[in-house]
């Protein structure tokens, strides 16, 4: 009997056992997605390798999965008090470009490092500018359901009307007003937040769309409200994000849904806690920040950033340093190396005790550091090596590190080399077997080792 899948669930604050809210649909899964005001930084990429990882176990125990993600390419503002400058507006100034360019560069930019991690593309990735019309439908219900009021700068969502507002991040309610600074402006509770905000007066901004309230744009936790609502219902399985969104935007999202249909949105919250650089928070805001391509531009396989989350559990914060990196290429290259070394027989099957152990500790809430030690082993043991290949070659559905495609960098052989080597296939195919044999050697006393192939060989330097 396999381990139950159970995933710590933020809302209740528990360890629950998983099962899907509609038996034999596919699991709906929201993510909060990439704002691509800028790049995206290795921080960000931790929280989207945790939602992949999510999603591999759950087609690991046999779930088809439905998963969203949306692309915020409007509306989020410097800060989560709904005061500054909207994020793209500003990007578009420190760049020159318009604010429909950046957001056009970024999301390539950030599809592209998506793929280079290998992360499953989601099912589908909407843009929240796609869906305005959805987001002004959204709002009026609110203003119909009476959560609604307008001040100098927008329509906003009075949080006071809801008993329970805040459960999810378990806000102290009281303690916030008593704390109140001035940026309440016009309003009426601290936790208030903009559904809608209008264009500033006299000036036309590069992105707004006329509404029933006036010209403006849609505030950032409503377009995660609209698009988990069209592609995944009202009530949908698993909802992830980083942790800082637990306080403010998943905590507005679950009060907007709550106030237009009466549900909770999503059954399990789950969020992916920080990677923190030199111990401080990783910040775009910053200005200085890493990307996955300043590792390709230190030499590293950006799978090697995989495997080092791969090493930390999602629910507790991990610190990025370059001897942490080192280690976790160190890692993956051994796994690699050791993984290519193994005999391959098409008809060998994952070794049953090894499968289930690795369940287990996946469906411990993804402890993929405990998952990683049963790789290795399986890789040190004494099961036969074909078995080892196939159990391992079966873990990396999980893993995603590409163990099966993985070959090592070809060194370009000399031309010397690589001339005997052409004798010596052209030896084979006249069956000269005898000058095959003679160059083979030639070839290995000269340092290299020559492979063959269906239609080919390969040249390989001796290890020393
Ligand atoms: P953003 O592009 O800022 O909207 O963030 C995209 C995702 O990255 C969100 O789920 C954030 O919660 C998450 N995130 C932001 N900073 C970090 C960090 N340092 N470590 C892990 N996840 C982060
Ligand atoms: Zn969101």
């Amino acid at each position: 009997m396999p381990a139950p899948l159970k995933l710590y669930d933020n809302f209740t604050r528990s360890l629950r056992v998983f099962e899907p809210l509609r038996a034999g649909a596919a699991v709906g899964i929201y993510t909060c997605g990439p704002t691509v005001y800028d790049y995206q930084h290795i921080g960000n990429f931790r929280t989207f390798l945790f939602e992949d990882e999510l999603k591999r176990v759950l087609e690991w125990n046999g779930y088809a999965v439905r998963h969203v993600m949306n692309i915020t390419d409007v509306g989020h503002l410097t800060s989560d008090a709904d005061t500054g400058e909207d994020k793209m507006e500003k990007g578009s100034r420190r760049t020159g470009r318009t604010a429909w360019d950046i957001a056009k560069l970024y999301t390539e930019a950030f599809l592209e490092d998506m793929q280079r991690l290998n992360i499953e593309p989601p099912t589908v990735l909407p843009r929240a500018t796609d869906h305005i019309a959805q987001q002004i439908e959204f709002i009026a219900d609110l203003e119909r359901n009476g959560y609604t009021y307008r001040t100098a700068d927008g329509i906003y969502f009075d949080t006071s009307k809801q008993a329970d507002y805040g459960y999810l991040a378990r806000l102290d309610k009281a303690g916030l007003e008593a704390g109140k600074r001035v940026e309440l402006g016009d309003k009426r509770n601290i936790t208030d937040f903009a559904l809608w905000k209008f264009s500033p007066p006299g000036a036309k901004r590069q992105m707004e769309w006329p509404s029933p309230w006036g010209m403006g744009f849609p505030g950032w936790h409503i377009e995660c409200s609209a698009m988990a609502q069209q592609y995944l219902g009202d009530y949908f399985d698993i909802h992830c994000g980083g942790e800082d969104h637990i306080p403010v935007h998943h905590t507005n999202e679950i009060a907007q849904t709550e106030a237009r249909v009466g549900t909770r949105l999503a059954n399990f919250w789950m969020h992916g806690y920080f990677l923190l650089e030199n111990d401080a928070k990783m910040a775009k805001s910053a200005g200085e920040f890493l990307r996955i391509q300043a590792l390709i531009d230190r030499g590293y396989d950006p799978l090697a950033f995989r495997y080092l989350c791969l090493t930390g559990h999602y629910r507790s914060q991990l610190n990025f340093t370059w001897d942490a990196l080192d280690a976790a290429a160190t890692g993956l290259d051994r796994m690699r190396r050791g993984f290519l070394a193994l005999e391959a027989r098409p008809d060998a099957q994952p070794d049953a005790l090894l499968v289930e152990h690795f369940t287990a500790e996946i469906n411990d809430d993804l402890n993929l550091p405990r998952a990683l030690a049963v790789a290795w082993e399986t890789l040190r043991g004494d099961l036969l090596e074909p078995v080892k290949r196939a159990t391992l070659e079966r873990f990396d559905r999980v893993f995603g590190l590409g163990l099966a495609t993985w070959q090592p960098m070809q060194e370009q052989a000399p031309a010397e080399i690589e001339q005997m080597a052409q004798a010596r296939a052209a030896a084979r195919k006249a069956r000269d077997w005898k000058e095959a044999d003679r160059l083979r050697a030639a070839i290995h006393a000269a340092g290299w080792d020559v492979e063959d192939r269906p239609d080919a060989f390969l040249l390989k330097r001796r290890s020393p």
